[in-house]
């Protein structure tokens, strides 16, 4: 992912075009309608074709720089997912003392106009030399209490510049974008797919991985289907190695699906995001970048297509009937007992021996269950619904009949 390097917009390098790109005569007719939330999603959609385009980033700076009473007047507001998308970190300007960002408007404003001109009360104050930055909570923390001056007096200087291999003067305006520390310049076109976690007992929504996903990663909600999301289990994310662990094994679980390419770890990363944005749950995200290596071309006597069924491991112990596993204080199947996969039919003899081999240390013999379809988020699976059983050893499907062996 090299191609993508930009951390911050610089307006310097942005010319404006005589003539008005589709992208701006588009976005400037949605705004005279008042639809935020459709102008912001067309720069968003440009953005993900192309996240160094400088039209595009000034053009979002120039929907998030509408006041904030017009925007919220509107019949469209942006959503917080729009507004805090890993694709407009270029443009975010970052407090460099504590968590804040904002979107300064300084950079439109000033090259909307030719004027010098000083915004009064903003937001916070910036070094001119090397963007050190500080919002007004850290000005006025850093400054002592004055008793004359009005809080809200507008000053020219304030504070100063915290790097010490800068000489720059006291902070100023304008303050211009820094970028985000947290998101890492990417190229969207070279991510294969996305594994989401949260930790708990209940898996995310596509909307709950999409608000996480987006924030830290360039992609937008047309992504979706590039989301592997999954749950973890308690204590599977407790510490690096043990999310490490995590990680592995459902990108593993996911190349035996044909979801991803081999070798997947080694271009995945992992991200740990601490309470994801909607302040639902630790989430782990691994992106996971395409493989530069051709995948070989499919097999032309493979029958079918791949479909989608759930796997479930039972067990013979000694006396008894068969079994599944469960975890005794959950009461959930156990770990890599149970769960979805899209394959093509002829492949699942193969997978539910690699399943089988999983679980030697059981000692007793093992089958597994394939059912057709995603039955993983449902409750009352039945016998009656069995796609077919494969025994240990066995390298076909056999239907399923009471008290086969
Ligand atoms: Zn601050
Ligand atoms: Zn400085």
């Amino acid at each position: 992912m090299a191609v993508t390097s930009m951390r911050r917009f610089d307006l310097s390098e942005w010319k404006r075009s005589p003539h008005l790109t589709d992208l701006r005569r588009t976005v400037a007719g949605l705004l005279a309608e008042g639809r935020h939330r459709t102008a912001l999603d067309e720069v968003l959609r440009a953005l993900r074709r192309d996240p160094e385009n400088l039209d595009g980033l000034f053009v979002a700076l120039s929907v998030l720089a509408q006041s904030r009473t017009t925007r919220l007047a509107s019949p469209e507001p942006l959503t917080e997912m729009q507004q805090w998308s890993a694709l407009l970190a270029p443009i975010t300007t970052a407090c460099s003392a504590c968590d804040a960002r904002w979107y300064s408007t300084h950079a439109v404003l000033f090259a909307d106009n030719d004027v010098q001109f000083q915004p009064t009360n903003p937001i916070g104050m910036q070094c001119q030399k090397c963007r050190y930055t500080l919002c007004r909570d850290c000005l006025k923390a850093q400054r002592p209490t004055s008793y004359t001056a009005s809080v809200d007096a507008p000053e020219v200087v304030a504070g100063s510049c915290a790097n010490t291999a800068c000489d720059g003067r006291g902070l100023s305006v304008p303050v211009l974008p820094t970028g985000r520390p947290d998101a890492t310049p990417m190229d969207p076109a070279a991510i294969e797919g996305v594994l989401v976690v949260r930790d708990g007992p209940i898996r995310p929504t596509t909307d709950d991985a999409l608000a996480v996903v987006t924030r830290f990663l360039p992609l937008i909600s047309d992504d979706a289907p590039l989301l592997h999301i999954r749950r973890a289990r308690p204590g599977t994310m407790s510490d690096n190695a043990t999310r490490d662990a995590l990680a592995r094994s459902l990108l593993l679980d996911l190349e035996r699906e044909g979801a991803l390419a081999p070798d997947s770890w080694g271009r995945s990363r992992r991200m740990h995001i601490l309470a994801g944005p909607g302040g639902d749950g630790d989430y782990l995200i691994v992106p996971v970048q395409k493989s530069l290596r051709r995948l070989p071309p499919a097999t032309p006597h493979a029958a079918s297509g791949p479909g989608t069924y759930t796997y479930l491991l039972q067990i013979l112990p000694l006396r008894g009937s068969w079994a599944t596993l469960r975890d005794p204080r959950t009461g959930d199947f156990h770990e890599g007992t149970f769960g979805a996969l899209s394959a093509p039919a002829e492949s699942l003899p193969g997978i539910a021996q690699e399943i089988i081999k999983r679980f030697e240390r059981m000692g007793q013999s093992r089958r597994v269950m394939f059912f057709e379809g995603d039955y993983t988020q449902e409750q009352g699976l039945t016998t009656d619904d069995v796609y077919g059983i494969v025994t240990e050893g066995s390298t076909s499907l056999s239907p399923y009949s009471e008290g086969a062996e």
